[in-house]
């Protein structure tokens, strides 16, 4: 009898043999139904061969074939077992996390039908509301077409809005039918003539036959995205899909309406969290089909299948929700390589601030690199002022001078945006008479004072507690807040500048849908004129107004314990300070920090990120770190320090294994965690397939040592972190 191996999601990394009475029309790429310890579950066939090294008397036959037509193509079945084997991932599971929740779970292919929101005839006039949403819905429709209600939702819109519009009949759901694009001149929407670097680069990446990465790297402003567009516009019209990846944040209504505006008649979907599973399964397809020409998408899309991909284009490429941080924990980036090259397609990876690893392969050549030095309109470089905090007095962590180039700035009627990474009241609740310092119970951290809510919330755990009244230890009621908090900031700004509206961005302040988007909404409309946030601030949105950046906590980043932590923060600081000075004139971003002589933060602000990124990476060759070692951890936990500590202890080998270097097992920089103790083993080598064989063997050990199940491991290939 033929045999069938196949994945199932389980967390093995192996593969299963099966019986088939006959094959029939059975190809790999199919799905069938197997019991599996008594269970039934949905497999993917893998290959169809003639031995197995199990004995014949103990395979099982499958119990049924699910599909009349492969949900996966040969290549994209050979993709999956890249994955796989490079992240060092179970098999089935990799597989699985690739396909659409429908197809996971044995359900039908077969498109469901989507309905999408368009204006009705009434909706085209264009009529005016009162209320501003309404309006701001209407606009959307009128400028980026019709769209799934997911879509709609996604981009901030609430359903009661929609919801109010189709009762006013001036918008309405319908069930658009695919139709064939490929064979359509494009409608193109107004575009601007390239100055002569974005013509350069879209002539290179134009003219690229085959497989190309190219890295723009492009100040903000500088014209990127229309680079990305006119060199889409080059790849639809030879009848070719294409992906754009962008960041979780990046998937704004002002990005996507841009594709949107410029590709009038392409039909583009969109590819997020948000979406429900049967829209998941209905672009999914539609991509495998060819019907959509574009995807523009965060960084799951990497796995659809695409039939005719053209291009990949990554925005951002430096971005950190990009890597997966659990689970299969693959970096989307890093998988448009292996995807482009296998489609022979080229591809694009932009950012003002290239990640230190991408940088690297394009001054050695292994990529392009493309720059655009100037920004499009014409503008004037920020100004740089680092101000020193040594002996200055604070308030509320700002120095005095921060303070008086706040006045100055709003005196002119421009915005400021005050940037702290840290949510909350304060960090940490002292006791002001013996330094009691209220740690949370589980992990081995403070809790964070948040004022609003009068609690105490742990960051790390979610643990929530009630403030005390007094010490634990000494008994005092002199419990005060220590370090400076988003909600602290914004309080302390509120009363300096009393008549000057304020607007706070953080995970906290924007936990209700949409709340991001109005805030955001009326920063730009120049409601707010101080803008306070963490890193959600950084990213992505275009403030007309900003004049003025402060920066306050720099110096968490020049010394930690992280590698990365300085590349992070420089990359961070280029975002927000590009965030300044967009309109026109130059704006000023002052960087608050004990150490205003630290060679990096100087290169930063003299010479650029540019430069401070090839300086670092020099720093990062001589302590042989990534990019010229390859790093993996393995993670482990458990409430049992001894039994994390043996199970890592047991992984490293009497005798070294030649080109593999470990460390470990170290404690995580937080050890604890929710309860559960965290260390980790750093392994380092030169060589990857060195270090892929290596981790294949280990993997397997680690999967049957007799702590695997009591354990809490992982394996972290290529980590953006080492927590
Ligand atoms: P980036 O993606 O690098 O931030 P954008 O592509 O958004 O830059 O360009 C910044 C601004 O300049 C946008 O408003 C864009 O429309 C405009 N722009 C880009 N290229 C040109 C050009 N060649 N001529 C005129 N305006 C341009
Ligand atoms: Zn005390
Ligand atoms: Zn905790």
């Amino acid at each position: 009898m033929p045999i069938l191996e196949v994945a199932i999601k389980l967390p093995l990394h192996r593969t299963f043999d099966y019986l088939i009475s006959e094959i029939g029309d059975l190809r790999p790429g199919m799905r069938v139904q197997v019991s599996f310890a008594n269970r039934k579950c949905t497999a993917l066939v893998l290959a169809i061969k003639s031995h197995s090294d199990v004995p014949p008397e103990k395979l099982k036959t499958i119990s049924s074939v699910l599909d009349k037509q492969p949900v996966l193509t040969p290549p994209h079945i050979a993709f999956l077992q890249f994955v796989a084997q490079y992240y060092c991932h179970p098999i089935g599971d990799t597989f699985f996390t690739a396909l659409p929740a429908v197809l996971r779970e044995g359900g039908h292919p077969d498109k469901t039908q989507i309905p999408t929101i368009s204006l009705t005839e009434k909706g085209k006039t264009l009529p005016t509301l009162r209320s501003k949403k309404q309006q701001a819905l209407l606009s959307q429709l009128t400028h980026g077409g019709e769209i799934k209600l997911s879509e709609l939702k996604a981009l901030g819109f609430a359903a009661q809005t929609i919801k109010s519009l189709e009762e006013k009949a001036l918008i309405e759901q319908t069930i658009v039918h695919d139709k064939d694009w490929t064979e359509q001149t494009l409608a193109l929407g107004d575009k601007p003539t390239l100055n002569e670097q974005q013509a350069t680069i879209c002539s290179a990446v134009n003219a690229q036959q085959g497989y190309r990465t190219f890295l723009v790297e492009g100040v903000t402003g500088s014209g990127k995205t229309e680079v990305y567009l006119q060199c889409l516009e080059n790849v639809l019209a030879q009848g070719k899909q294409a992906l754009v990846l962008v960041p979780e944040i990046g998937l704004t209504p002002q990005t996507v309406n841009r594709f949107k505006k410029r590709f009038q008649n392409m039909p583009i979907d969109l590819w997020h969290s948000n979406l429900t599973d049967n829209e998941r399964l209905h672009t999914w397809r539609r991509a495998e089909q060819g019907s959509n020409a574009l995807v523009i998408g965060t960084r799951s899309a990497i796995f659809l299948p695409f039939k005719h991909l053209g291009m990949i284009i990554v925005d951002e490429e430096h971005d950190s929700s990009f890597k997966q941080q659990d689970g299969l924990k693959y970096h989307a980036r890093d998988l448009a390589v292996y995807r482009a090259h296998q489609q022979q397609c080229p591809l694009l990876l932009g950012t003002a601030t290239p990640a230190l690893d991408t940088l690297q392969k394009a001054l050695s050549n292994k990529y392009q690199l493309l720059s655009l030095t100037k920004r499009a309109q014409t503008q004037q470089d920020n100004q740089f002022h680092l101000v020193d905090m040594k002996g200055q007095p604070q308030q509320c962590g700002l120095s005095p001078m921060s303070i008086h180039w706040m006045q100055k700035t709003l005196n002119r009627g421009k915005q400021v945006m005050v940037f702290l990474n840290r949510r909350g009241f304060a960090p940490t609740l002292m006791c002001h008479e013996c330094g009691w310092l209220n740690t949370c119970q589980h992990c081995s951290t403070s809790a964070t004072y948040h004022r609003a809510m009068n609690r105490l919330v742990c960051h790390h755990c979610g643990e929530q507690d009630f403030v005390p009244k007094q010490c634990p230890d000494c008994g005092s009621t002199q419990i005060i807040p220590n370090g400076v908090g988003t909600e602290q900031l914004e309080q302390f700004l509120t009363e300096q500048f009393t008549d000057i509206p304020l607007t706070r961005i953080d995970r906290d302040s924007t936990r209700k849908k949409g709340s991001l988007e109005s805030a955001l909404d009326e920063i730009n409309q120049g409601g707010a004129r101080i803008l306070v946030g963490t890193q959600m601030l950084a990213k992505g949105h275009h403030f007309a107004d900003v004049s003025l950046v402060i920066i306050l906590d720099v110096d968490s980043g020049l010394y930690s314990c992280d590698f990365r932590a300085t590349e992070q923060m420089a990359q961070l600081i280029t975002q927000v300070a590009g965030r300044a000075g967009r309109a026109g004139e130059a704006g000023t971003v002052l960087l608050q920090t004990h150490f205003p002589e630290h060679p990096l933060l100087q290169d930063l602000i003299n010479n650029g990120y540019g430069d401070f990124a090839r300086y670092a990476l020099q720093e990062r060759e001589e302590a042989l770190l990534p990019p010229f070692a390859h790093l993996v951890i393995i993670r482990a936990e458990a409430t049992n320090v001894n039994f994390v500590l043996r199970f890592l202890s047991d992984l490293v080998p009497a005798t070294p294994y030649p080109g593999i270097q470990l460390l470990g097992p170290i404690p995580a920089p937080l050890e604890r965690i929710a309860g559960k103790y965290r260390y980790q083993l750093h392994i380092h080598a030169q060589q990857r397939p060195v270090l892929h064989d290596y981790l294949a063997q280990l993997a397997r050990y680690m999967s049957e040592h007799e702590l695997a199940n009591r354990v809490k491991w992982s394996i972290d290939v290529d980590p953006m972190d080492t927590y």
